[in-house]
């Protein structure tokens, strides 16, 4: 770890599988920071200390399906509102 985090100070991101269509929109926009597995075809965030927010919310932004969450300090950053998806309960 280190202090040059390109302010990501107390971030995480993580990819929900359940919620990811593998459609490869955040691996386009931010690729090498977001790759699809090759077996499951679901999107992993592979390289979080690598990533620059910026990249973080890139990929983010680019999923139609809300699937990538970043949080600071455990908050959620983004989507700042989360639909459900069909099926799913409200929660
Ligand atoms: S953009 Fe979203 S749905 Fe598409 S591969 Fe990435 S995480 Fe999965």
């Amino acid at each position: 770890m280190s202090d040059q985090n390109d302010g990501k100070q107390g971030i995480s991101g993580w990819v929900d599988p359940k919620r990811c269509i593998s459609n490869a929109k955040c691996t386009t926009a931010a690729p090498g920071i977001y790759v699809l597995d090759e077996e499951t075809q679901v999107a992993e965030l592979v390289d979080f200390d690598g990533a620059t927010l910026q990249q973080l919310f890139a990929g983010a932004r680019a999923c139609p399906t809300q699937a990538i969450i970043i949080e600071q300090y455990g908050r959620r950053m983004y989507p700042q509102i989360l639909t459900p998806m069909f099926g799913e309960e409200n929660s």
